[in-house]
């Protein structure tokens, strides 16, 4: 029954993304229903040789859909934060955020569903393990840098609402003189206008993380095992291109140029939100 239940989220997803107004529980359909088919599609591309399909992608689709729920939740507390006007509290939707995409991150990985909480910060990942013993381990972004040294030339970082927000802030520089944006999992806000629509753009940013497990094989070293050169950079670095590219070409396929812009789905959701 519940695979049923998912499967019909799922097509409210797909569906959703056909049309242009959109009810709330649309919204919720297409926050579960995104986040189980990322995890289920990763779930078939990562499979051990003796696991079924079919099993397989109903196990991350369900596990997905959870991720998907928690996601659609921080994004709800953006909204009743942005109407009760405290900012300073953004920190905890953001929290709330992390622990959805984790959860999908877990599915999709085929990870107990808590096992690893995954919070990036910029270009710094950090994946706390709860599973035995607690840990922590580092990993640097490059490309999330190199988007970050590119807004610097914009802004200014703001450490105070960097850290209320737990989102790499900057504030434009006063002879910036076009609009405030989101840039992968960072802001550049003008005048502190549109805070929390900008937010809800790096909220659908971290949603799509889950894509580079498509590509990344989830690795585990043994402590002797001897590592190549590459496979020891590999202990350090994360990856941040394709999750990238594939934000960036479906909003593309939505439509960078329209005379509204909200006709784009991630605007249309940014704004759903926040609502001005
Ligand atoms: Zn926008």
């Amino acid at each position: 029954m519940k695979y049923i239940i998912l499967i019909l989220t799922t097509f409210i997803s797909i569906e959703v993304k056909a049309q242009r107004q959109y009810t709330r529980a649309e919204m919720i359909g297409y926050n579960v229903g995104l986040n189980a088919i990322n995890a289920g599609i990763a779930r078939i591309i990562n499979k051990k040789p003796n696991e079924k399909i079919k099993d397989v992608f109903l196990d991350g689709l369900w596990k997905g859909a959870i991720g998907g729920a928690i996601n659609y939740a921080s994004k709800e507390l953006v909204l009743q934060i942005h109407e009760s006007q405290k900012p300073d509290l953004l920190w905890t939707s953001r929290l709330i955020n992390t622990l959805g995409n984790s959860v999908t991150y877990n599915a999709a990985n085929n990870d107990g569903i808590f096992d690893y909480i995954y919070f990036d910060f910029g270009f710094n990942r950090l994946k706390f393990s709860t599973k035995t013993k607690f840990k922590v381990q580092y990993k640097i972004m490059p490309f999330s840098l190199l988007f970050m040294i590119a807004t610097a030339s914009d802004g200014n970082l703001n450490i105070k609402r960097s850290l209320t927000t737990l989102t790499p802030y900057f504030e434009a520089k006063s002879n910036y003189n076009s609009e405030s944006y989101s840039r992968s999992n960072h802001v550049l806000i003008k005048n502190n206008e549109f805070i929390a629509h900008e937010l809800i753009h790096t909220y659908s940013h971290y949603e799509f993380m889950v894509v580079n497990t498509f590509v990344h094989k989830k690795r585990n070293y043994n402590n002797n095992e001897k590592l190549n050169f590459w496979k020891k950079v590999n202990k350090h670095i994360y990856w941040d291109l394709l999750n990238r590219l594939v934000t960036r070409s479906l909003y593309s396929v939505e439509g960078d140029i329209t005379p509204n812009k909200y006709d784009n789905f991630f605007e249309y959701e940014a704004n759903f939100f926040p609502i001005d």
